[in-house]
């Protein structure tokens, strides 16, 4: 990244709400339920399943993670209605894990049990490396009470290798990614080459387990080792699937659907969007340079 990249990139957070909205509609499905139906609907039609994740993370009292709960029944609901493909996401801090284990564990179990019922997934989405330990543990301990609940891998994680040996061993569904956050050296690789590297290193460890996974990624690079590990080991497609966000590289979706490939989007919805707007801004600069445009432009 050059230094006026890595200028803009910082300086996002300090762009204002009405412009960070603005630019950052594409990677939203808007802040009502039914926008985000309307959204998974034409997915569907594209050959897409989807994933609905509520936006907003740490929660602030027990009443904002019984809302939160709430919002989850809703959307699965509103899935079940519609009789849509597709699964939830949920963040555990969302659920209450910063206020006491116990009660996000309780949300989080019943979650599950309301989307398996109806025959839906729920994937447990990684936060930062302070939550890891606890997310695979709960999420172990869920899989293995209901089945229905998946993991995810952030491929820079050192730890991940013990993880996905762990999971595979429990015939978890991992979502592999690279990982957003940012974090001490201690605990990740920095090295882009590195991450890519530790990516496949997974994925192959994964497959080779015969856990399914969800490849989740834009990088065309992994997105062919997938293809090859697959192709390799005599997967078929649809023994797993590759997952991107909503609104980025379509035409690299669009490819994947026409060959045949399952695909998941990852569809966020809700009123706080603005902490995952400005995640995704700081992380591709490129966006973050066309914001800074977008302000300067007027
Ligand atoms: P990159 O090298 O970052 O990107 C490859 C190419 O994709 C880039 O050149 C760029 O053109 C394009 N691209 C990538 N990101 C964007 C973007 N935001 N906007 C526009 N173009 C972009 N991370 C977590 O830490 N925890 C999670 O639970 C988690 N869940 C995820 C779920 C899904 C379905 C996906 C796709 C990602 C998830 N992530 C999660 C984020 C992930 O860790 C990466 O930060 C993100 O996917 C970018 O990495 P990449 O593999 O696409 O590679």
């Amino acid at each position: 990244m050059g230094i006026v990249d890595r200028v803009i990139a910082n300086s996002v957070p300090a762009i204002p709400r009405p412009v960070v909205r603005r630019i950052s509609r594409r990677y939203m499905a808007g802040e009502d339920l039914e926008e985000a139906i309307g959204t998974v609907r034409d997915l569907n039609k594209q050959g897409c399943v989807a994933t609905l994740d509520v936006l907003g993370e740490s929660t602030k009292d027990r009443a904002d993670a019984a809302g939160k709960l709430e919002q989850y029944k809703r959307v699965i609901d509103a899935v079940v209605e519609n009789d849509l493909a597709s699964g939830v996401s949920v963040k555990l801090t969302g659920l209450g894990l910063d206020l006491d284990e116990g009660l996000c564990r309780s949300n989080l179990e019943e979650v599950i049990v309301y989307a398996g019922e109806r025959g839906r997934f729920v994937r447990v989405d990684m936060e930062d490396s302070s939550y890891t330990a606890r997310t695979i543990r709960i999420v172990l301990d869920m899989h293995e009470r209901h089945g229905n609940t998946g993991a995810v891998v952030q491929a820079y994680l050192r730890r991940s290798l013990g993880d996905v040996r762990l999971l595979a061993e429990a015939g978890v569904s991992v979502r592999l990614c690279k990982g957003i956050y940012v974090e001490p050296r201690e605990v990740a690789y920095k090295g882009f080459d590195t991450v890519r590297q530790n990516f496949v290193l997974l994925l192959e460890e994964l497959m080779k387990a015969g856990c399914y996974v969800g490849v989740a990624t834009h990088d065309e690079y992994l997105v062919w080792h997938a293809l090859r590990v697959s192709h390799e080991l005599g997967i078929p497609k649809g023994g797993y699937e590759f997952q991107m966000l909503l609104g980025v590289d379509e035409q690299l979706r669009r490819i994947l659907v026409e060959g045949g490939q399952k695909v998941r989007v990852y569809v966020p919805f809700g009123k706080d969007w603005y902490e995952y707007s400005t995640r995704r801004l700081k992380e591709n600069p490129k966006i973050a340079r066309y914001v800074a445009q977008d302000v300067v432009g007027g």
